[in-house]
């Protein structure tokens, strides 16, 4: 976790401190907000299907994300977590709503826009991390960089700063079946921040990983979250959630309760030490 990655460069939710006296004025911290929400779900309802075998995965749901939030989203299988992550992250369409996402009207965007916006702003991470088999970690991590046109020097720098920043980078040339469950899903990790998005979506991310893997995973999460990145965690492990500021909580497409555990501003509930947020922000 050496080499932190650059500040967010996010020119349309950029906050400097100079402009936000709430920044100077703690109490002020959660004071009423002057923009949108970075994510901003209105009456957003998903059925997939139709006739007899319709199913309503999201019924009606609003929701609001506010940039450098720490969100868990939690729920029984088949509550539609997913279903939310896929209309978040722009993998898929809500059948009915509205969604704007960073200001922009998603339903007014080509597949092509939808594309766009989804690499430039939105890291994903999965529960069975989606590396390309017996490619290594590397080339893995270029990914996304050679989508968004990257040249290859500057690429493999990227990938090997992102490597390092999440413990890797002693692993850059082994391939997935050389790595643990843990290595695998940090690769991923490392491959979703590599292009510093604004917004981290995970969906089940410690799902398929022992405790130690878990815990170093969260850590991971929780350093993203300090350097202002918003951070949208689904998850059924309470162990998880206990991480989070905020936890929403789904029950059969319908949003059941909604818990702030720590402010927007402030660290993640589970990081005590100052020192330790100095470090990683720095
Ligand atoms: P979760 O992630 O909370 O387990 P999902 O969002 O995957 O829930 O699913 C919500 C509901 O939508 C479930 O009943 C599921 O079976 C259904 N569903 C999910 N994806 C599809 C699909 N592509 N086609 C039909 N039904 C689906
Ligand atoms: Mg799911």
């Amino acid at each position: 976790m050496s080499a932190p990655l650059s500040s967010v460069a996010d020119p349309t939710t950029a906050n400097p401190t100079t402009a936000n006296p709430a920044a100077a004025n703690p109490a002020a911290a959660e004071a009423p907000r002057r923009r949108p929400a970075v994510i901003e779900l209105r009456r957003i309802s998903k059925i997939y299907g139709v006739g007899d075998i319709e199913v309503h995965a999201l019924k009606d749901i609003s929701l609001d994300i506010e940039r450098g939030d720490f969100v868990a989203i939690m729920g029984a299988s088949g509550s539609g977590k997913s279903t939310l992550m896929n209309v978040i992250g722009c993998l898929d369409v809500a059948t009915k709503g509205r969604y704007r996402l960073a200001g922009t009207d998603v339903g007014n965007l080509t597949d092509d826009e939808q594309a766009t916006i989804r690499n430039r702003r939105i890291g994903f991470i999965f529960q069975s991390f989606n590396l390309i088999p017996r490619t290594t970690a590397l080339v893995n991590v270029e990914l996304p960089l050679v989508y968004a046109g990257v040249k290859r020097g500057e690429r493999r720098d990227r990938a090997i700063a992102a490597l390092e920043r999440v413990g890797l980078g002693a692993r850059i040339d082994h391939m997935p079946n050389q790595l643990s469950g843990g290595q695998q899903q940090r690769v991923a990790i490392a491959r979703a921040i590599v292009t510093n998005p604004a917004i981290i979506l995970a969906d089940e991310p410690t799902g398929a990983l022992d405790s130690t893997s878990t815990a170093e995973v969260l850590s991971i999460f929780e350093e993203l979250n300090m350097e202002r990145r918003t951070v949208v965690v689904i998850t059924h492990e309470d162990e998880v959630a206990v991480h989070a500021k905020r936890v929403v909580r789904f029950r059969d497409g319908e949003i059941v309760s909604d818990v702030r555990q720590a402010t927007i501003r402030g660290l993640p509930p589970n990081v005590s030490s100052p020192a330790h947020a100095v470090r990683s922000i720095a």
